[in-house]
This record gives C-alpha cells, structure tokens and sequence, in this order.
C-alpha cells in the first residue's frame, strides 16, 4: 500500500489540471520521505469538459495517477468521499484542484502528523485574501456560525485541505451519515490534531464551481447535519411568544377594566402576521432535519462510481505475478 494518498477532486477543472499535475508531481516525486511511493487519486465528479480525456493522456505519463470517475456529477463533498474509501494509503490528503491549496504544503502536513503523533493535520488558511470579499465574510460567518451551534472544535478556516491517518479514514468511511460534510465531521472524530498554516492562492485558471445556491447547501447541511441548535431556537422563539402573549393577555385585562376598549387593528395584525412568520419558520427548521432523516433512510448513494483505472490495471498485474 502506498504511504500517501492524494485525493483530488475535479469537476470541468481542463484549465488547470495541467499546472495541478506539475506542482503536485513535481512535489511528490521531489519529496525524499515518500521516495515515489504514493498515489494520487483523482476523483472525476461527472466532468462534461475535456477533463477526463485530459486525465488519461496524464496517466500514461504519471504511473502514480489513478482516476475515479463518477457516473453524474455528486458534489464537492460526495466526490471527496469517493475518494476516500478507493484511497489505499497509509496517509490520505485531500486537496482541491484548483490550486488555491498549494501542494507544496503537503510534505510540511506529512512532516507534522509524524513529528507530533497525530492522526489529522489541518491546513489552515493563514491569508486569504485572493478570495473575494463576498468569500470571505461569508466563509467568517460560517465558521462562527457554526461554532455558536455547538462545533466548538471547528478549527477556523480550515477547508477541506486536510491530511488524516488511516485510522481516521476508516472512522470517516465508517459513518452512515449520508450529506456529511467533512469539515466537521473529521474534528467531531475529535483524534488528536494539529494544523500547519498556509497561504490561499488565488485559482489560476478555470472559474468556482461553487455558487451561491451550492453554498447555501453547504451551510444548511452543516448546520442540520451536525447541531439540533436550530431546533431548540424553536422551542425559544415558542417561549417568547407565549411571555409576550401573557403580558398582552394582562394588558388587555387591565384595558378592559378600565373602560375603554382597544381598537387595535394594527397591532392584531402584527401579532398574527408576526406570530405566522415564527411558526413558518420553525416548521422549516424542522422540515430541514425530517428531509435528513428521510434521505437517510432511503439510503440511496451519494455517488456511484463509474470507472476505477485502478481496477483496468489489476489483472495486468495479476498476470505479471
Ligand atoms: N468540485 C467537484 N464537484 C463539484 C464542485 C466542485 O468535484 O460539484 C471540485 C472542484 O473541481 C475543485 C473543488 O471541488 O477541485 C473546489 O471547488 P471550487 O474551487 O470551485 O470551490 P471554491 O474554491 O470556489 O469554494
Ligand atoms: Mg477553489
């Protein structure tokens, strides 16, 4: 088994997989540690570009370089793990394609997990600012939010640069949560860690594959996926209102005995359109986590995969033996 494993995952990446295979190879092979013993394993998420034709002329120069493809196109966090349970390393990273994560990290991450003894490095995005402003506010806001609902070992800015063990793997590939988002899920493991910091690139070519409605999706998966906070803001606002309807149940009483009548048509339309809005709203909460549960249930897979290179190549080498 290898030592190391690569997980990449790319959707319509055709632009930059040339400089990613560069870097990345050129990082790999030059490391005396792992002295070419890894693989790279690109996980090919439903790629409509020239993407996978792109990755078999790679292969044939790159005897390292295995892909995955998937059948349609699964999502960012689907895609990564597919890559995690074909990765066969004794260490896996998983890295974007688009460059933002430099490579180079990577022997620094490799470096730290053996010298401390932990089991997950975290690449932690010292500076970011190649990402737009509308990125990083909301990445702020992502973070805090999610620390507030009760994932108090998030590390911040930590992506999905990330090396774990194999042992953490296992853990990972192991859960039955189907939407999981990997982010919390590898802290929530809660193995001992580290982080090594580094600096965000700016993406050299291509666009983001990830627009607002997808982050949005990432938000309210992790949000659902990993605190019940939500669900209890319900049962908050319930006790709000109940307070103030029994403060007004008071002032109505006192109203009345005094003699004069309220005419409060606004405040009554306040009151129903305001107490209207809460109840939606919580009724959406709650949606969001049956929806989970429901999906869990089914069980369907996140991702089917269509092709391991890996597998074209085993009775090769079964010959050979
Ligand atoms: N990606 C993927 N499937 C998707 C969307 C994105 O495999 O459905 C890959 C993409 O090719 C890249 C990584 O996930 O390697 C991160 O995506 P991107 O750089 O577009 O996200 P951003 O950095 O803008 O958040
Ligand atoms: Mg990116």
């Amino acid at each position: 088994m290898p030592q190391l494993s690569v997980v990449v995952p790319v959707l319509d990446e055709e632009e930059v997989l040339p400089l990613l295979a560069e870097r990345l190879r050129r990082v790999l092979d030059t490391s005396p540690e792992l002295g070419g013993d890894y693989e790279v394993v690109v996980v090919d998420d439903g790629s409509r570009d020239g993407t996978p034709v792109l990755l078999q002329r790679l292969r044939r120069e790159w005897p390292q370089l295995r892909v995955v493809r998937l059948r349609a196109n699964a999502g960012h966090q689907a895609a990564i793990s597919a890559g995690l349970v074909a990765a066969r390393g004794d260490w896996v990273a998983t890295l974007d394609a688009d460059l933002q994560d430099p490579p180079e990290v990577l022997p620094q991450m490799l470096a730290a997990a053996r010298r401390e003894g932990v089991d997950v490095v975290y690449g932690v995005r010292g500076d970011r600012r190649s990402d737009s402003a509308f990125k990083r506010s909301t990445a702020r806001l992502f973070y805090a939010g999610m620390r507030a609902a009760g994932a108090r070992d998030l590390p911040a800015d930590a992506g999905d640069y990330r090396l774990m063990s194999r042992a953490t793997v296992a853990a990972v590939n192991a859960l039955p949560e189907a939407h999981r988002v990997l982010r919390l899920v590898v802290p929530s493991l809660g193995f001992p860690a580290t982080t090594v910091s580094y600096r965000r690139e700016a993406r050299p070519a291509g666009r983001s594959k990830y627009p607002l409605a997808r982050m949005v999706r990432l938000s309210v998966d992790s949000l659902t996926g990993f605190s019940i906070a939500p669900l209890r803001a319900a049962t908050w606002f319930g006790l709000g209102g109940f307070l103030v309807a029994l403060g007004l149940l008071g002032y109505a009483l006192v109203s009345k005995t005094l003699g004069h009548t309220v005419a409060g048509w606004t405040s009554t339309v306040v009151i129903v359109a305001g107490v209207g809005a809460i109840q939606l709203l919580c009724l959406g909460v709650l949606g969001e986590y049956v929806g989970r549960i429901y999906s869990t249930l089914q069980g369907r897979p996140t991702y089917h995969v269509a092709y391991d290179s890996l597998e074209e190549q085993a009775p090769d080498r079964q010959s050979r033996t």
